[in-house]
């Protein structure tokens, strides 16, 4: 071996093998992680070296000292918040990646990665169903491609009012409303906090028992902002029951009223890769900007989301820097122009292995999987004794709820009863799922967006939870 092998190899090998035996004994091990925050705290704060050590030494022993600290969300038998997987294509473009070290920032620091972007940007479009001349960013994930469009949004509103808020800033812009899904996630309120909005000059939109966006109170607020630069922001994906605003009814009376309609589909814009699916999103394609993640249900690993806005010229307008010193091509893309970051990691070729992987109709069948497994556990264990089904999944969400059996409690109780089964769910390693509120009462909610889970995983999770369950019952028919 040449000393600059030496140098690597024996650390990259260590890493290859943990790597594959982690993702092997996902199946065999407890999905959630077993070691308390103490422990990880005493394995993990090593000694601070002066002079540090080898590489291969220094990965054998991080090996070792997360030991009990990570969660199988790679596996199969995740189930918690929303949460996707990684792809063996995926996982390993990731690697090459890093070892790349490629500044994504622009085409002249990292040819190869700009090209990617841009090929990834068109097959995104064409299996999501967005227009195709859209613009693009590969981001870190939802959150950021939210900031991406929504900063899109405000240029364009304000630009239409002859107003340049990249150069005068919000100080003395007309008043923009930003009219929202009431239920819409944080990481929207954060977006629009770090714009300069203020989380209290967004109007809530009502809902329906779904959590989708009522007709006629769109209607409603934007006869009453009439005038003002507006943005309506709709989702695809209500984080609890994956239900997807009426975007064929309600883009429409946005338009009217001249709106800017952005979209979180951090998840939910993936129905639209199924043909079983996609009219759960329909109309979803004549909005204006559209965020999604790549790490949820695309199974790309971590971090990676999309931000798409149909009016190029404002996101450019909203992203574009141009110094001097940087070297920005004529025709090639340059990255830069289109995200918020600078340097950044080439996370286009992750996503390029993973579609390449998959293929239309393997993305097409990862959305319908997930959604028959979804609907297979929920139901499932809803016909164990005790349950309550609160939400039967029409995409990949579902919500359920567990009562405590003694007579005569109220629903304070049946929360506590819920978080507890959870808790104790998780305890026994068989499977994850997470707690909710929703309309104000303790849920678990069944998420699956993992390419691994299979109906044998349906199965041990539903054995794992009626395991608790009747443990549970039994204790407190003894009492
Ligand atoms: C996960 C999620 C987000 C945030 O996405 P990140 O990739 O975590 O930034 C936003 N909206 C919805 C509906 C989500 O599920």
């Amino acid at each position: 071996m040449t000393n600059v092998e030496q140098e690597y190899a024996p650390a990259l090998q260590k890493a290859l093998s943990a790597a594959i035996s982690h993702l092997v004994e996902l199946d065999s091990t407890p999905v959630a992680a077993t070691a308390d925050l103490h422990s990880l705290r005493t394995q993990l704060n090593r000694q601070f070296t002066d002079e540090g050590f080898p590489a291969e030494r220094v990965i054998q022993e991080l090996i070792e000292d997360v030991k009990g600290g990570i969660h199988g969300s790679a596996g199969g038998r995740f189930f918690g918040w929303v949460i996707g997987g990684a792809l063996p294509a995926a996982l390993a473009a990731d690697w090459l990646t890093a070892a790349w070290d490629q500044n994504a920032a622009l085409y002249a620091c990292g040819p190869a990665a700009a090209v990617a972007e841009e090929v990834v940007g068109l097959w995104l479009k064409e299996i999501l169903g967005l227009p195709e001349t859209a613009s693009f960013a590969l981001v870190t994930g939802c959150q950021m491609a939210h900031c991406t469009c929504l900063a899109a949004a405000r240029h364009a509103v304000l630009e239409q009012r002859g107003f340049d808020v990249e150069s005068e800033g919000l100080w003395n812009a007309p008043q923009i409303c930003i009219v929202a899904n009431q239920q819409r996630h944080g990481s929207v309120d954060r977006a629009l906090r770090l714009l300069g909005f203020g989380c209290r000059s967004t109007i809530d939109l009502a809902t329906n028992a779904n959590g989708q966006v009522l007709l006629v109170d769109l209607e409603d607020r934007l006869r009453e902002v009439r005038g003002a630069p507006t943005i309506v922001i709709l989702q695809a994906g209500d984080i609890n029951t994956g239900a997807c605003d009426p975007f064929h009814e309600l883009i429409p009376i946005a338009k009217k009223y001249g709106a800017w309609v952005h979209v979180d589909g951090a998840f939910g814009l993936w129905a639209t890769a199924s043909a079983r699916f996609k009219h759960l999103a329909q109309g979803i394609h004549t909005a204006d900007s559209w965020a999604t993640d790549g790490h949820k249900w695309l199974n790309v690993p971590f971090d990676c989301g999309y931000a798409f806005v149909a009016q190029a010229n404002s996101h450019q307008a909203a992203m574009s820097h141009r110094a001097a010193y940087v070297t920005f091509d004529g025709q090639a893309r340059d990255q830069m122009d289109w995200n918020p970051e600078w340097s950044r990691r080439a996370r286009g070729f992750p996503t390029y292995a993973a579609l390449r992987q998959l293929g239309r109709f393997g993305v097409a069948r990862l959305v319908e999987r997930c959604c028959d497994h979804a609907a297979s556990l929920v139901n499932r264990i809803a016909q164990l004794p005790g349950v309550q089904k609160i939400y039967e999944p029409t995409l990949n969400q579902g919500l359920l709820r567990f009562s405590d059996p003694r007579p005569g409690l109220d629903e304070s109780h049946h929360d506590q009863w819920t978080d507890e089964v959870i808790g104790e769910i998780q305890a026994t390693g068989e499977a994850f799922f997470t707690g909710s509120a929703w309309h104000g009462r303790r849920v678990m909610r069944v998420s699956v967006c993992n390419w691994r889970t299979t109906e044998e995983d349906v199965l041990r999770a539903v054995r794992g939870v009626e395991q608790i369950l009747s443990r549970k019952l039994n204790a407190r028919s003894l009492v």
